[in-house]
């Protein structure tokens, strides 16, 4: 059954809801679907190794890729369905413009109280109270590296004192929590994991390092560059007595972990792991319009051309619920061997 109507604005404490109810988005192995993640563009201003080769990728046609409003209508036609938290993601979503007018419109969407920004830092300062305003609660923060000479070899591009200072304009905003994401490659920027250790000394920030994933054509950097989790814990403990400590909450499936009177904390995400796909509550909307049911993976449902064929939110949200069915169950990566899909993560919505 769809929800009709106006609705009340979601008040401060949500009440319990039955997320298995018939008529919210729950998928063949009973995860419940609350999470959407949205690309709001492929295009990205740096050319990190892992992700995007250096020339860039054959960028969607600005045509193909939806509108605020057709976004907006897509999140409308959700809500009703149990999704409460959407993240805007890319490419790099502040190279496109007028973001916070997106979260304007997302944010007053009935049933929608968490919206998230995924970026790599480098207009933030500029925007974070801006897109705090428009309703903005947290962002992650992608960064690899402390160092200058690495930043420019890691990301392609200079800029690490541009990200620096997004997260700080982002603390000083209100965004919480700010997490920075810090993808560990071996022999380029492990070395530095008790660098970033020590970042959470000086700022309430969490830290997460991040396994390299399979995409496009870095099969030989991702086997090259695994490090396990326990050697990294290893490495981070030798700055110091570490705590279990309860994560920031949202949708992440890290592990936290904080040095005594630190204000910030550190976190492990293995994403090959499946243990990473047994929580999955999400799904991802592509910059073109595609829903795509799981990170890596083909299946991807074309929601453009009913968007722009006019279908209305009843419409659109039978499509969510009849994509619950084919949302598989696992990914099916493993170390070492390629996907089978190989696209970028800026491709999919990372
Ligand atoms: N531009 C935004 C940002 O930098 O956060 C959002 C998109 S970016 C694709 C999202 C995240 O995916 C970043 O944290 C990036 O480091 C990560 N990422 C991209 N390719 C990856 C890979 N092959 N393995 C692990 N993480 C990857």
């Amino acid at each position: 059954m769809l929800l009709e109507g106006p609705r009340e604005r979601a008040p401060k404490t949500i009440p319990v809801i039955d997320l298995l109810a018939p008529g919210l988005l729950t998928d063949a192995f009973r995860r419940p679907v609350t999470y959407l993640r949205i690309s709001v563009t492929d295009r990205c201003n740096l050319r990190c190794v892992y992700c995007m080769p250096e020339a860039g990728l054959p960028w969607i046609p600005k045509a193909e890729i939806l509108t605020f409003e057709e976004i907006e209508r897509v999140v409308r036609a959700a809500a009703p369905l149990g999704v409460r938290s959407i993240r805007l993601t890319g490419g790099e979503p502040l190279v496109r413009r007028d973001v916070p007018q997106l979260v304007a419109r997302l944010a007053a969407i009935d049933g929608i109280d968490d919206i998230a920004l995924s970026t790599n830092g480098l207009f933030l300062a500029d925007l974070a109270a801006e897109l705090r305003a428009a309703g903005l609660r947290r962002v992650n923060v992608s960064l690899d590296t402390l160092r200058e000479d690495r930043f420019t070899a890691i990301a392609r591009r200079p800029g690490l004192d541009r990200v620096l200072a997004g997260i700080d304009a982002a603390l000083d905003a209100g965004l919480r929590p700010v997490k920075i994401n810090c993808v560990v490659m071996r022999g380029q920027n492990d070395d530095e994991v008790a660098d970033f250790a020590a970042f959470t000394r000086e700022r309430a920030v969490f830290v997460r390092f991040i396994e390299v994933m399979p995409v496009i054509d870095n099969a030989a950097l991702q086997r090259d560059a695994y490090v396990p989790s326990g050697e990294l814990l290893d490495r981070i403990a030798a700055g110091g007595e570490l705590l279990p400590v309860a994560g920031p909450g949202g949708n992440g499936p890290a592990r936290y972990y904080a040095y005594a009177g630190a204000p910030g904390a550190i976190g492990v995400i293995s994403p090959l792991s499946h243990d990473y796909c047994e929580t999955c509550n999400r799904v991802r909307l592509s910059a073109d319009g595609q829903l795509k049911l799981c990170l890596f993976g083909d299946t991807g449902i074309d929601l453009r051309t009913p968007l722009r064929n006019g279908a209305n939110a009843d419409e659109l949200g039978a499509i969510f619920s009849n994509a619950m069915a084919i949302k598989p169950e696992r990914h099916h990566l493993d170390l070492g061997k390629p996907a089978s899909a190989m696209r970028a993560l800026s491709e999919i919505g990372g």
